[in-house]
């Protein structure tokens, strides 16, 4: 299955009232980039682009790019946390009225692909899933047909 590039995030995470800063986009590419790699190892090739970074500032973007489904961590033993890119498993759900996107955890879909590949032997891609509905704004709003 080819890698889908985090690249057209800028509007997802707009859409959930993030910004997509320079530095933010920086540190998913290096996650990227590297493959994997300890908040260290990410600093050190952020750095190399962008001298300004520290490290604290690293620390909290993977922490927000985890919790927009953007990338994952995982231990070894004792050692500091691997981030690595997550390519499989971010979902997105996209309102049809006005087009917002927001990035939902693929996880939840585990359950219905589980059924799925069980009931049916369907490999499930939730690579490729938008999940289609209005958003709060929309459905909040009277106007909607
Ligand atoms: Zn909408």
């Amino acid at each position: 299955m080819p890698t889908p590039t985090p690249g057209g995030l800028p509007e997802t995470l707009r859409a959930r009232g993030y910004r997509l800063t320079p530095q933010r986009q920086m540190v998913l590419d290096a996650v990227v980039e590297l493959g994997q790699g300890t908040p260290e190892e990410i600093g050190d090739r952020v750095h190399g682009i962008s001298p300004g970074v520290n490290i604290t500032t690293v620390y909290r973007t993977l922490e927000l790019l985890e919790q927009l489904g953007l990338v994952r961590h995982r231990h070894f033993g004792h050692g500091a946390p691997m981030y690595h890119a997550s390519d499989y498993d971010t979902l997105h759900s996209v309102c049809h009225r006005c087009g917002e996107v927001a990035v939902i955890p693929g996880e939840l879909l585990q359950p219905v692909a589980q059924w799925l590949v069980e009931e049916h032997g369907f490999a499930l891609d939730t690579g490729h899933i938008a999940l289609a509905g209005l958003c709060a704004t929309c459905a909040g709003d009277p106007s909607a047909e």
